[in-house]
């Protein structure tokens, strides 16, 4: 009869029996050996824990170049992005009795679909360190439904195999902050459960502590076992809409230009343009405590999409949608190509039903379904997309129905 070669039992008596070149093993030795392995190879990462060697990193111009290939525009965010990373690696490879390097998180402000999580998900490529991007909207609901705070850290032990001391060097990138900003200006008003205490279980995150993450997220169970997690050395990158806060940087500047008589150049300043002078006031008279601010001293800001950004969005970046479409296409035997006209009206279009960047996508796929359809099984050879073929697709298609629900 066959028989575990670890245990000794035998087919009988387990579940299942894997076979090897020599014997057996049955499924509970199996997910033993598999535990005791993964442990010994946490132990052996932890002292391998890769020396960060300034010299072979990326310096923070070639990241700058990196993101280029595939975030059009955004060069403020990008500089910010790239030093901050570089003197992350910087701060982890420092001498322990050293001066000490302090970490700088940042803050991106800038309206949705305009390239932050790109930027977080491009940066995570070219990272040394464990990455991971969460939602601070999972949190709203704190103290009801939501999750605790230390969950946001689960998905960084999760993209180190739970390696804590990987994970303790990482990177966490929160999208979403401004939805946990306090929702009423008078902060004698205690009773706002989405915003303030979340704001204080954030600070510690961001002060660096020893928090206890429950390894498989949500709630906190007293039974579950936690996994307890120093966030010292945890470099955090938020970013947020803010919706609504050129508002408050208006008002700050003209109080400003008003009380010192440097002449009215705000009014002159384009409402869009507002956001280059986002500092960290409005970002309190916003709704996020001071403390909290304090935590995040780098404040940048993304761009709204202009025509023409859009536009290079479409054909530039590294893998632009037109380039994955000559690819797919390519791969039928068919040479594709897209007008200039073309570009212009899907364009036209992504800014008629205000999608902006996010909107691109929807509407070429709409525009190229029937082509996609019919393509392969034709004897076609080329195609050249024009904006009377997209405009007759788009107005056929039931677009217009569901571009409120993109
Ligand atoms: P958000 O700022 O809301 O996080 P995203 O980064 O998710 O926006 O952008 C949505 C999509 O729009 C991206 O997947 C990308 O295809 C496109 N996009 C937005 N901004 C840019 C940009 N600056 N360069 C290239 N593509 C962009």
């Amino acid at each position: 009869m066959m028989r575990c070669d670890f245990c000794g039992r035998n087919q009988r008596e387990v579940d299942l029996l894997i076979p090897g070149l020599n014997g057996y093993i049955c499924n509970e030795c199996a997910e033993k050996a598999s535990e005791i392995a993964k442990e010994y190879l946490n132990k052996i990462g932890d002292s391998m824990l890769s020396e960060i060697d300034i010299k072979s990193l990326p310096k923070p111009t070639e990241i700058k170049e990196y993101l280029d290939q595939y975030v059009i525009g955004q060069d403020s965010a990008k500089k910010y992005l790239s030093v901050a990373v570089y003197n992350h690696y910087k701060r982890l490879s420092q001498d322990k009795d050293d001066v000490d390097i302090e970490k700088s998180n940042i803050i991106i402000v800038g309206p949705t679909g305009t390239g932050k999580t790109l930027l977080a998900k491009t940066i995570a490529k070219l990272l040394k360190v464990p990455f991971a991007i969460v939602d601070a909207t999972v949190l709203t609901e704190a103290g009801y439904v939501g999750e605790d705070i230390e969950s946001l850290l689960v998905r960084l032990l999760q993209a180190c195999d739970y390696n804590v001391k990987e994970a303790e060097r990482g990177i966490v990138f929160i999208d979403e902050i401004d939805k946990i900003a306090r929702k009423s200006d008078n902060p004698s008003i205690t009773r706002d459960v989405s915003g303030e205490g979340v704001q204080q279980g954030l600070l510690k995150l961001l002060e660096g502590s020893v928090v206890n993450v429950p390894p498989q997220g949500g709630r906190k169970h007293p039974e579950q076992k936690m996994i307890p997690v120093d966030t010292k050395n945890i470099l955090f990158i938020c970013g947020g809409a803010f919706e609504g806060i050129e508002r408050k940087i208006a008002l700050r500047l003209n109080t400003h230009v008003v009380g010192y008589g440097a002449g009215n150049h705000v009014s002159k300043t384009d409402r869009e343009k507002l956001l280059h002078y986002v500092a960290p006031q409005d970002l309190r008279s916003y709704g996020l405590i001071p403390e909290i601010i304090g935590r995040l001293p780098v404040v940048t800001n993304l761009e709204p999409l202009d025509r023409d950004a859009l536009r290079r969005i479409l054909v530039e970046p590294k893998n632009a949608i037109v380039r994955q479409y000559e690819k797919l296409l390519g791969m039928d035997g068919i040479k594709f190509s897209v007008k200039d006209d073309a570009l212009d009206y899907i364009v036209d279009k992504a800014i008629e039903y205000k999608l902006g960047a996010r909107g691109l996508r929807s509407i070429f796929e709409t525009i190229m379904m029937d082509l996609m359809y019919n393509a392969p099984a034709s004897k076609m050879k080329k195609f050249e997309l024009t904006a009377k073929y997209a405009q007759e697709q788009l107005e056929s298609s039931n677009f217009s129905a569901i571009a409120s629900t993109i």
